[in-house]
């Protein structure tokens, strides 16, 4: 039901309660299997409720929209979406063709890859990079070598069926351990399309063995982009994202920012614009300084339902508020070039 999973994406863009986005989402698959005529039978008779995982307020929706109206609860939604972007910051949106970082239900996020990709491509992206997280983050049920390889022959058959113009490319969030390692094998690492690195744990780590750990992590050839590279959370994080506190804010790790970027600089690697509203990294005073020292970026939303793959917009704003040069944000990119960028790395 169309109306309904419109209904989740914008409660999931507003970052509300999963409690709340699951609601639709499970009444929308429920309507999914029920017979048409069953469906009109019961809104006539005022049963919609009845059914397993449709409550009052999904049966309400679902009433409306087969009278051919549309949702009360969607207009009010949908009323209170799409401020408007500043000219820069629209012409950067306007530019994006992915997304290199994304979460399914394989990790900490909270949708099915597929839901995940058709929801990206009815935002018009050509791809999108999933990156779900490695083993030795267990709290966001990181992905053992053998959940990534099931993962990697999954996706090759979703890949298949997905609308034209639109594919999933392969890749992993994979955590920068303490000295500097990444967490998942070398030959697996080599395999995907797209390797994110962030650091998740020590981030109170001082500043010489912090930029140590993130200089040999940069110099390493299987990964791309630096992910949410001072880790800080301006406010508690939002719906599904099991990977970070929910309930604290964080300042940001301590390093020394003009070597970590001139070993982006120096191997070609790209520096993350994290879009997510409790996040925000780099801030904008780095994200100057990264500009400057001749970066490239990748402006990502880290998505976790499908509603945030929405959050471009807010990576936009400040990348265009802090001068990035649309050349130079990967994402831009066709996958061709991507594919062919991440290869030379290696
Ligand atoms: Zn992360
Ligand atoms: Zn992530």
């Amino acid at each position: 039901m169309a109306d309904l999973r419109r209904i989740a994406f914008l409660l999931e863009r507003a970052n509300e309660a999963t409690y709340r986005v699951r609601a639709f989402r499970s009444a929308a698959a429920t309507i999914a299997k029920t017979p048409a005529d069953e469906l009109a039978e019961r809104a006539g008779a005022g049963t919609l409720a009845k059914l397993a995982g449709v409550g009052e307020v999904t049966a309400r929706c679902v009433t409306e929209s087969l009278a051919g109206e549309e949702p009360v609860y969607l207009r009010r939604l949908a009323g209170t979406e799409g401020t408007d972007l500043p000219a820069a910051a629209a012409a950067l949106r306007a530019a994006l063709r992915g997304d290199c970082h994304v979460h399914s239900d394989w990790s900490d996020g909270g949708s099915p890859i597929e839901e995940m990709a058709l929801a990206a491509a009815d935002l018009g992206h050509e791809w999108f990079v999933l990156t779900d997280h490695s083993p030795k983050l267990t709290v966001a049920r990181g992905l053992t070598a053998d959940r990534l390889r099931r993962q990697l022959d999954h996706v090759a058959r979703l890949n298949e069926a997905l609308p034209a113009g639109f594919r999933i490319l392969t890749g992993i969030e994979v955590d920068i351990l303490a000295d500097g390692r990444l967490d998942q094998e070398d030959e697996l690492l080599a395999r995907l399309d797209l390797v994110v690195g962030s650091v998740h744990s020590g981030l109170r780590d001082d500043a010489a063995r912090m930029t140590r750990r993130m200089v040999t992590a940069i110099a390493n050839p299987h990964l791309d982009v630096l992910g949410h590279m001072t880790g800080r959370k301006v406010t508690a994080a939002g719906a599904g994202d099991a990977a970070h506190s929910k309930t604290r804010t964080r300042p940001p790790s301590d390093f020394d920012l003009a070597k970590v970027l001139a070993a982006c600089v120096e191997h070609d690697k790209a520096v993350e614009i994290n879009s997510r509203p409790d996040r925000l990294d780099p801030p904008k005073r780095m994200l100057t300084v990264a500009v400057e020292a001749g970066c490239l970026f990748s402006v990502d939303t880290d998505a976790h339902a499908p509603g945030q793959l929405d959050w471009l917009d807010f990576g936009c704003e400040r990348a265009a508020l802090c001068g990035v040069p649309t050349e130079r944000v990967i994402n831009t990119w066709t996958a061709e070039r991507l594919l062919k960028w991440t290869a030379s790395h290696s």
